[in-house]
Protein backbone atom coordinates (compact mmCIF):
# COMPACT_ATOMS: atom_id res chain seq x y z
CA UNK A 1 0.00 0.00 0.00
CA UNK A 2 2.87 2.40 0.53
CA UNK A 3 6.83 1.98 0.44
CA UNK A 4 7.91 5.43 1.03
CA UNK A 5 9.87 4.90 3.96
CA UNK A 6 12.45 2.80 2.85
CA UNK A 7 15.68 4.21 3.12
CA UNK A 8 13.83 7.57 5.10
CA UNK A 9 16.14 8.57 7.80
CA UNK A 10 13.99 8.92 10.94
CA UNK A 11 15.25 10.36 14.41
CA UNK A 12 12.78 9.20 17.23
CA UNK A 13 13.85 10.72 20.98
CA UNK A 14 12.95 8.83 23.56
CA UNK A 15 13.24 5.70 21.87
CA UNK A 16 15.19 3.01 23.81
CA UNK A 17 12.07 1.93 25.34
CA UNK A 18 7.85 1.93 25.58
CA UNK A 19 5.73 3.72 22.70
CA UNK A 20 9.58 5.19 21.27
CA UNK A 21 10.86 1.61 21.07
CA UNK A 22 7.75 0.07 19.25
CA UNK A 23 7.54 3.26 16.43
CA UNK A 24 11.50 2.62 16.34
CA UNK A 25 10.57 -1.32 15.46
CA UNK A 26 7.72 -0.15 12.75
CA UNK A 27 10.05 1.89 10.84
CA UNK A 28 12.52 -0.49 11.02
CA UNK A 29 10.18 -3.02 9.02
CA UNK A 30 9.34 0.18 6.49
CA UNK A 31 13.25 -0.48 6.10
CA UNK A 32 14.02 2.80 7.42
CA UNK A 33 17.35 4.55 8.69
CA UNK A 34 16.72 4.93 12.37
CA UNK A 35 18.43 7.00 14.96
CA UNK A 36 17.50 5.65 18.73
CA UNK A 37 17.84 7.90 21.92
CA UNK A 38 18.03 7.90 25.29
CA UNK A 39 19.52 9.11 28.51
CA UNK A 40 21.60 6.32 28.71
CA UNK A 41 23.93 3.48 26.38
CA UNK A 42 24.18 -0.05 27.93
CA UNK A 43 24.13 -3.64 26.96
CA UNK A 44 20.68 -2.56 26.19
CA UNK A 45 20.69 -0.37 23.22
CA UNK A 46 23.46 -3.02 21.42
CA UNK A 47 20.23 -5.38 21.18
CA UNK A 48 17.94 -3.11 20.30
CA UNK A 49 19.92 -1.65 17.36
CA UNK A 50 20.14 -6.20 16.65
CA UNK A 51 16.65 -6.31 16.84
CA UNK A 52 16.15 -3.01 14.46
CA UNK A 53 18.37 -4.89 12.36
CA UNK A 54 16.38 -8.04 12.19
CA UNK A 55 13.41 -5.72 11.38
CA UNK A 56 14.79 -4.49 7.95
CA UNK A 57 16.26 -0.94 9.34
CA UNK A 58 19.65 0.16 9.90
CA UNK A 59 19.66 2.05 13.45
CA UNK A 60 22.55 3.53 15.62
CA UNK A 61 21.90 5.18 18.83
CA UNK A 62 22.82 8.85 20.33
CA UNK A 63 22.93 9.36 23.65
CA UNK A 64 21.62 12.82 25.22
CA UNK A 65 19.70 14.08 27.97
CA UNK A 66 16.97 16.65 25.89
CA UNK A 67 16.36 18.48 28.93
CA UNK A 68 19.41 20.47 27.83
CA UNK A 69 19.38 22.55 24.24
CA UNK A 70 22.64 22.05 23.66
CA UNK A 71 21.91 18.43 23.90
CA UNK A 72 19.60 18.77 21.55
CA UNK A 73 22.04 20.42 19.28
CA UNK A 74 24.43 17.76 19.36
CA UNK A 75 21.79 15.10 19.05
CA UNK A 76 20.72 16.45 15.45
CA UNK A 77 24.15 16.87 14.70
CA UNK A 78 24.98 13.49 15.49
CA UNK A 79 21.91 12.30 13.43
CA UNK A 80 23.19 14.20 10.34
CA UNK A 81 26.71 13.03 10.68
CA UNK A 82 26.01 9.50 10.51
CA UNK A 83 22.78 9.27 8.19
CA UNK A 84 23.88 12.17 6.01
CA UNK A 85 20.45 14.14 6.65
CA UNK A 86 17.19 13.96 8.06
CA UNK A 87 13.85 13.57 6.81
CA UNK A 88 11.44 12.25 9.72
CA UNK A 89 11.94 13.70 13.14
CA UNK A 90 9.68 12.25 15.88
CA UNK A 91 9.43 14.18 19.03
CA UNK A 92 8.98 11.43 22.00
CA UNK A 93 10.88 12.22 24.58
CA UNK A 94 9.23 12.72 27.64
CA UNK A 95 7.01 11.95 31.34
CA UNK A 96 5.31 12.82 33.77
CA UNK A 97 8.65 14.24 35.57
CA UNK A 98 6.95 13.54 39.17
CA UNK A 99 3.48 14.73 40.39
CA UNK A 100 2.85 17.94 42.71
CA UNK A 101 0.04 19.71 43.96
CA UNK A 102 -0.32 23.41 42.84
CA UNK A 103 0.56 24.50 46.24
CA UNK A 104 3.64 22.52 46.66
CA UNK A 105 5.17 23.30 43.30
CA UNK A 106 8.39 25.17 43.00
CA UNK A 107 10.92 26.70 39.98
CA UNK A 108 12.43 23.89 40.32
CA UNK A 109 9.71 21.58 39.61
CA UNK A 110 7.74 23.47 37.08
CA UNK A 111 11.25 23.42 35.28
CA UNK A 112 12.20 20.02 35.31
CA UNK A 113 9.02 19.58 33.49
CA UNK A 114 8.84 21.35 31.29
CA UNK A 115 12.01 21.18 30.02
CA UNK A 116 11.65 17.10 29.79
CA UNK A 117 8.40 18.15 27.52
CA UNK A 118 8.55 21.22 25.84
CA UNK A 119 12.17 22.60 25.57
CA UNK A 120 13.44 19.13 24.70
CA UNK A 121 10.75 19.25 21.55
CA UNK A 122 11.15 23.00 20.70
CA UNK A 123 15.12 22.86 21.09
CA UNK A 124 15.56 19.17 18.71
CA UNK A 125 12.67 20.70 16.24
CA UNK A 126 14.65 24.40 15.78
CA UNK A 127 17.86 21.76 14.93
CA UNK A 128 15.93 19.79 12.74
CA UNK A 129 14.12 22.37 10.55
CA UNK A 130 17.42 23.10 8.01
CA UNK A 131 18.37 19.43 7.88
CA UNK A 132 14.18 18.65 7.32
CA UNK A 133 13.90 21.64 4.67
CA UNK A 134 16.84 20.55 2.66
CA UNK A 135 15.38 17.08 3.05
CA UNK A 136 11.65 18.03 1.41
CA UNK A 137 13.84 20.42 -1.79
CA UNK A 138 15.78 17.69 -2.89
CA UNK A 139 13.36 15.26 -2.89
CA UNK A 140 9.90 17.37 -3.88
CA UNK A 141 7.86 15.38 -1.34
CA UNK A 142 6.64 16.71 2.26
CA UNK A 143 8.58 15.81 4.86
CA UNK A 144 7.68 15.46 8.86
CA UNK A 145 7.71 16.53 12.26
CA UNK A 146 5.95 14.32 15.26
CA UNK A 147 5.47 14.98 18.69
CA UNK A 148 4.07 12.47 20.72
CA UNK A 149 1.15 14.88 23.05
CA UNK A 150 -1.19 12.94 25.14
CA UNK A 151 -4.71 12.53 26.20
CA UNK A 152 -3.78 14.77 29.25
CA UNK A 153 -3.61 17.39 27.35
CA UNK A 154 -6.62 17.59 26.42
CA UNK A 155 -8.50 16.93 29.51
CA UNK A 156 -6.24 18.53 31.86
CA UNK A 157 -4.31 15.75 33.59
CA UNK A 158 -4.79 14.09 37.27
CA UNK A 159 -4.36 15.58 40.20
CA UNK A 160 -0.50 16.42 40.92
CA UNK A 161 0.37 15.90 36.97
CA UNK A 162 -1.26 19.65 35.53
CA UNK A 163 2.13 20.82 34.43
CA UNK A 164 2.68 17.55 32.50
CA UNK A 165 -0.45 18.04 31.53
CA UNK A 166 -0.22 21.97 30.44
CA UNK A 167 3.44 21.33 28.71
CA UNK A 168 1.70 18.78 26.33
CA UNK A 169 -1.04 21.23 25.67
CA UNK A 170 1.86 23.70 25.05
CA UNK A 171 2.98 21.24 22.29
CA UNK A 172 -0.35 20.59 21.23
CA UNK A 173 -0.15 23.97 20.32
CA UNK A 174 3.05 25.30 19.64
CA UNK A 175 2.58 22.78 16.30
CA UNK A 176 -0.28 25.00 15.11
CA UNK A 177 2.17 27.68 15.20
CA UNK A 178 4.71 26.16 13.53
CA UNK A 179 2.75 24.63 10.58
CA UNK A 180 2.12 28.53 9.81
CA UNK A 181 5.64 28.77 9.40
CA UNK A 182 7.15 25.96 7.67
CA UNK A 183 4.08 24.84 5.08
CA UNK A 184 6.22 26.98 2.94
CA UNK A 185 8.94 24.67 3.37
CA UNK A 186 7.04 21.79 3.09
CA UNK A 187 7.33 20.72 6.48
CA UNK A 188 4.43 19.17 8.11
CA UNK A 189 3.59 18.75 12.04
CA UNK A 190 1.24 16.42 13.66
CA UNK A 191 0.97 14.97 16.67
CA UNK A 192 0.17 11.67 17.86
CA UNK A 193 -1.90 11.73 21.31
CA UNK A 194 -2.00 8.59 23.25
CA UNK A 195 -4.12 7.63 25.92
CA UNK A 196 -3.17 5.26 28.53
CA UNK A 197 -0.50 3.19 27.07
CA UNK A 198 1.07 0.23 28.97
CA UNK A 199 4.44 1.17 29.64
CA UNK A 200 7.04 2.36 32.61
CA UNK A 201 5.28 5.53 32.58
CA UNK A 202 2.63 4.28 34.85
CA UNK A 203 4.51 2.74 36.86
CA UNK A 204 3.90 4.43 40.22
CA UNK A 205 0.12 3.54 40.27
CA UNK A 206 -0.82 0.51 41.97
CA UNK A 207 -2.80 -2.18 40.54
CA UNK A 208 -6.16 -1.22 42.17
CA UNK A 209 -5.84 1.99 40.07
CA UNK A 210 -4.43 1.17 37.18
CA UNK A 211 -7.93 -1.54 37.50
CA UNK A 212 -9.96 1.27 37.54
CA UNK A 213 -8.28 3.37 35.21
CA UNK A 214 -8.40 0.43 32.51
CA UNK A 215 -13.21 0.01 33.73
CA UNK A 216 -13.23 4.34 32.56
CA UNK A 217 -11.37 3.37 28.85
CA UNK A 218 -14.28 2.24 26.70
CA UNK A 219 -11.81 -0.74 25.81
CA UNK A 220 -11.30 -1.90 29.11
CA UNK A 221 -7.55 -1.94 29.10
CA UNK A 222 -4.72 0.33 28.35
CA UNK A 223 -3.31 0.65 25.24
CA UNK A 224 -0.23 -1.37 23.75
CA UNK A 225 2.89 0.42 22.50
CA UNK A 226 2.26 -1.58 19.27
CA UNK A 227 -0.89 -0.04 19.03
CA UNK A 228 0.74 3.57 18.82
CA UNK A 229 3.40 2.79 16.53
CA UNK A 230 1.24 2.63 13.16
CA UNK A 231 -0.17 6.17 13.98
CA UNK A 232 3.51 7.61 13.46
CA UNK A 233 3.99 5.39 10.34
CA UNK A 234 1.33 7.37 8.60
CA UNK A 235 2.58 10.86 9.74
CA UNK A 236 5.67 9.67 8.51
CA UNK A 237 4.84 8.73 5.46
CA UNK A 238 3.72 11.08 2.30
CA UNK A 239 2.21 8.73 0.14
CA UNK A 240 -0.04 8.11 3.22
CA UNK A 241 -0.67 11.76 4.61
CA UNK A 242 0.94 13.99 2.56
CA UNK A 243 -2.01 16.46 2.84
CA UNK A 244 -2.52 16.61 6.79
CA UNK A 245 -0.76 18.99 8.52
CA UNK A 246 -1.44 20.18 11.72
CA UNK A 247 -3.62 17.10 13.73
CA UNK A 248 -3.82 15.69 16.45
CA UNK A 249 -4.30 11.75 16.34
CA UNK A 250 -5.74 10.15 19.20
CA UNK A 251 -4.66 6.57 20.59
CA UNK A 252 -6.80 5.97 23.03
CA UNK A 253 -9.55 3.05 22.94
CA UNK A 254 -12.26 5.30 23.14
CA UNK A 255 -10.85 6.85 26.52
CA UNK A 256 -11.75 10.48 25.37
CA UNK A 257 -13.67 11.47 22.19
CA UNK A 258 -12.19 15.26 21.78
P1 LIG B 1 8.89 5.23 28.78
O1 LIG B 1 8.49 3.81 28.54
O2 LIG B 1 9.26 5.64 30.17
O3 LIG B 1 10.09 5.60 27.77
C1 LIG B 1 10.69 6.86 27.81
C2 LIG B 1 11.85 6.91 26.84
O4 LIG B 1 12.35 8.26 26.82
C3 LIG B 1 13.01 6.03 27.24
O5 LIG B 1 13.68 5.58 26.08
C4 LIG B 1 13.91 6.99 28.04
O6 LIG B 1 15.25 6.52 28.04
C5 LIG B 1 13.74 8.27 27.21
N1 LIG B 1 13.98 9.52 27.94
C6 LIG B 1 13.45 9.90 29.11
N2 LIG B 1 13.91 11.12 29.46
C7 LIG B 1 14.76 11.51 28.47
C8 LIG B 1 15.56 12.65 28.24
N3 LIG B 1 15.60 13.65 29.13
N4 LIG B 1 16.29 12.73 27.11
C9 LIG B 1 16.27 11.72 26.20
N5 LIG B 1 15.54 10.60 26.38
C10 LIG B 1 14.80 10.49 27.49
O7 LIG B 1 7.74 6.24 28.35
P2 LIG B 1 6.48 6.11 27.35
O8 LIG B 1 5.29 5.80 28.16
O9 LIG B 1 6.82 5.26 26.18
O10 LIG B 1 6.34 7.65 26.91
C11 LIG B 1 6.81 8.13 25.68
C12 LIG B 1 6.09 9.45 25.39
O11 LIG B 1 4.68 9.22 25.36
C13 LIG B 1 6.33 10.55 26.42
O12 LIG B 1 6.43 11.78 25.76
C14 LIG B 1 5.06 10.49 27.27
O13 LIG B 1 4.79 11.74 27.90
C15 LIG B 1 4.04 10.17 26.19
N6 LIG B 1 2.78 9.58 26.67
C16 LIG B 1 2.77 8.38 27.30
C17 LIG B 1 1.56 7.85 27.71
C18 LIG B 1 1.44 6.52 28.38
O14 LIG B 1 0.33 6.18 28.84
N7 LIG B 1 2.50 5.71 28.45
C19 LIG B 1 0.37 8.57 27.50
C20 LIG B 1 0.42 9.80 26.86
C21 LIG B 1 1.65 10.29 26.44
P3 LIG B 1 16.27 6.92 29.25
O15 LIG B 1 15.55 6.66 30.53
O16 LIG B 1 17.48 6.07 29.03
O17 LIG B 1 16.59 8.35 29.04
Amino acid sequence: MFDDLKGKRVLITGSTAGIGLAAALAFAAQGARIGINGRTNGPQTDSIITQLAAKGGEAAFFRADLTQSSECKKLVDDFVARFGGLDVLINNSGGLGGRCKLEDIDDKFYDRVMDLNARSVLMTTKYAIPHLRDSAARSGETVSVISTGSIAAREGGGVGAGIYAASKAWLHDIHRNWVKEFTADNIRFNIVAPGTIDTAFHDDKSDALKASIADSIAMKRFGRIEEVAPAFLFFGSHALSGYITGQILDVNGGQLAP
